[in-house]
């Protein structure tokens, strides 16, 4: 009995000094995230919080930055099992913003003091290389001080390149799994975890601020799955992360499957946070919506960013990725300050910044792609 008591505490205290490891090398393996995963507890999870919580603050003080999301078209070329609006899924009403709607959601958010704008939607022809410079090249003249992120998924270098010589700075796009062999349990075989990684390099080559990030408790995800994920995070160094729980929706392929749980997202961004001290971490939506405090949470555990919706109002009840996604019903105005009201309850302040980065692209940072991860 004895005996199985100091054992516990040893084991303890090995996954305190493992998450001390982390913090002091910001690199672990495979096989040790996979145990501190595994073997994490209520204790583990509250030690790991409060180091991610002082590294947070030595790079960003309590600030949380915000970015506006607009959710500028809900048509999709794709068909991601997991996903509300992909291609199959005929019971989504389908629209598209004009770059006049688009412009005035800027304008909304300029006023509520948003510096950055994220556009996303899915893969939509409708928004060629033209039409999407022309958006760009209009927001950015009319609101200078302000960063354009993108999240509209997998394109060709030449038309990142064009993106961002119009004016996008920061581009979103989640790698969902680094698992090849969980990849294709997500997605058709269209769709290849080697083309989104090559994706990943490519923008980060030609100087954007990139983003990647997983699903948190996608069908058939593994606890070495999730090593995987945070050894490819350590091979990227993006500058940002975006995590959050799988939610089921109910007209795809993954309707009867299990949510993700806001416990093992937090667990994640507290250990993102410690790798990549100088992230850009969204407490996000999905977050939010499995768990009411969940973006306060997220904050809790490192996070540093959040991004309320800018879409108008009549179309955000048909951007449904998932569902019982929270603020549906609500204007830009009111996200703003429930969010803001959210943040200072636990001790933080939304602010009006651009809020860049503080890891810029560097040649020797891991801008290149090593040829063995194509
Ligand atoms: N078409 C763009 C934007 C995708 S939507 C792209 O390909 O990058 C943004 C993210 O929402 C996705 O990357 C995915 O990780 C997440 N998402 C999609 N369906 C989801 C679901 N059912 N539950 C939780 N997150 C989901």
């Amino acid at each position: 009995m004895k005996h199985t008591e100091l054992d516990i505490t040893e084991q303890r205290n090995n996954l305190k000094q493992l998450i001390d490891t982390l913090e002091r090398d910001q690199k672990l393996s495979s096989e040790e995230y996979a145990l501190l995963i595994e073997s994490r507890s209520a204790e583990l999870s509250e030690y790991l919080f409060e180091k991610a919580r002082r590294i947070r603050e030595q790079h960003y003080g309590t600030d949380v930055y915000l970015r506006g999301l607009i959710e500028f078209t809900n048509y999709c070329k794709n068909d991601c099992y997991y996903c509300g609006i992909r291609r199959s899924n005929k019971n989504a009403a389908r629209y598209r913003l004009t770059k006049e709607q688009i412009l005035f959601c800027c304008e909304e958010g300029y006023r509520l003091g948003f510096r950055t704008f994220v556009l996303q939607g899915g893969e939509d022809g409708h928004f060629s290389d033209t039409v999407l410079i022309e958006i760009i090249r209009a927001i950015k003249s009319r609101f200078p001080d302000c960063a354009i992120t993108l999240s509209i998924g997998e394109r060709t270098a030449e038309s990142y390149r064009a993106y961002y010589e119009a004016g996008a700075e920061r581009y979103l796009l989640r790698h969902e799994t680094a698992d090849p062999d969980h990849y294709s349990k997500l997605h058709p075989e269209s769709m290849t975890l080697a083309s989104r990684k090559q994706c990943l390099w490519e923008l980060k080559q030609i100087g954007y601020q990139v983003g990647c990030g997983f699903m948190v408790g996608s069908p058939g995800q593994t606890t070495a799955h999730l090593a995987s994920d945070l050894i490819f995070l350590q091979e990227l160094q993006p500058q940002m992360v975006g995590i959050g729980p799988f939610i089921p929706h109910h007209d795809t392929p993954f309707a009867k499957e299990p949510s993700g749980t806001a416990e093992l997202t937090l667990f994640l961004l507290g250990l993102i946070r410690l790798m990549l001290p100088a992230v850009l971490l969204p407490a996000t939506t999905a977050l939010g919506t499995i768990d009411p405090m969940g973006r306060e949470k997220g904050i809790l555990a490192g996070g540093n960013v959040v991004m309320p919706n800018l879409s108008p109002r009549d179309v955000r009840d048909k951007y449904l990725l998932y569902d019982n996604k929270i603020c549906t019903g609500d204007e830009a105005a009111e996200c703003r300050h429930c969010i803001e009201g959210r943040m200072n309850r636990v001790g933080y302040q939304v602010v009006v910044a651009r809020g860049d980065s503080k890891l810029i692209n560097q040649e020797s940072d891991g801008t290149r792609c090593p040829s063995e991860t194509l």
